[in-house]
């Protein structure tokens, strides 16, 4: 397994390398062009989606980033990240963009302000559960062919897919960096 980077814009950097540690896992800030080269897998942080797209853009990664992506690059979306990765944001800002990488379509802090914030168990494919931290969360309204999902939150009776993935490319509605639990980063550095 080559390294792995954690895109370090904006957002919870920190959390993501400290949970990347606590699995053993030396991971390296990612901030330029020639950084992204040297990494084999990346974490795009929990933060604020359309602040993190405006820095890849002055920090020159904008298009380095789409260019590994279309290459394969293995990358793990939380929260903001996943709204970064989505192929269609719903409630987004008008001059949104992202990387389509994802065949899902996400609602902005859909989940509504009044919950904007909350703590839920979710439920792994094989039944197991993990602590679910939501800030402001995206919601997951529509997964395209292709996207596996691997954990659900139920919301008023219905299975909300908030981890999924396709392929190489992850996305999480919630935030695995801000718990104790390991279970969702080892899943992905274990698929590398
Ligand atoms: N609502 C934020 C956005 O649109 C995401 C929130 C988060 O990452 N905690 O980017």
């Amino acid at each position: 397994m080559g390294s792995v980077g954690v895109l370090a814009l904006q957002g919870d950097v920190r959390e993501h390398l400290a949970t990347l540690a606590a699995l053993g896992v030396g991971a390296e800030r990612v901030r330029t062009p020639a950084e992204l080269d040297a990494v084999a897998a990346l974490v795009l942080p929990g933060g604020e989606s359309t602040a993190i797209a405006h820095l890849l853009r002055t920090s020159g990664l904008a298009d380095a980033l789409g260019e590994r992506l279309a290459a394969g690059l293995p990358v793990l979306g939380t929260c903001a990240g996943l709204i970064l990765l989505a192929r269609e944001v719903l409630d987004g800002r008008a001059d949104q963009w992202g990387y389509g990488a994802l065949a899902v379509a996400v609602r902005r802090n859909g989940y509504g302000r009044q919950i904007a914030s909350f703590e839920a168990p979710l439920t792994l494919s094989d039944g197991t559960s993990v602590p679910g931290v939501f800030i402001r969360a995206p919601r997951i309204e529509a997964c395209g062919p292709g996207v596996e999902v691997l954990a659900t939150y139920d919301h008023d009776g219905e299975a909300d897919p908030v981890l999924v993935r396709q392929g190489p490319v992850w996305g999480a509605s919630f935030h695995p960096e801000l718990t104790a639990d390991t279970t969702v980063h080892r899943l992905f550095v274990e698929s590398l």
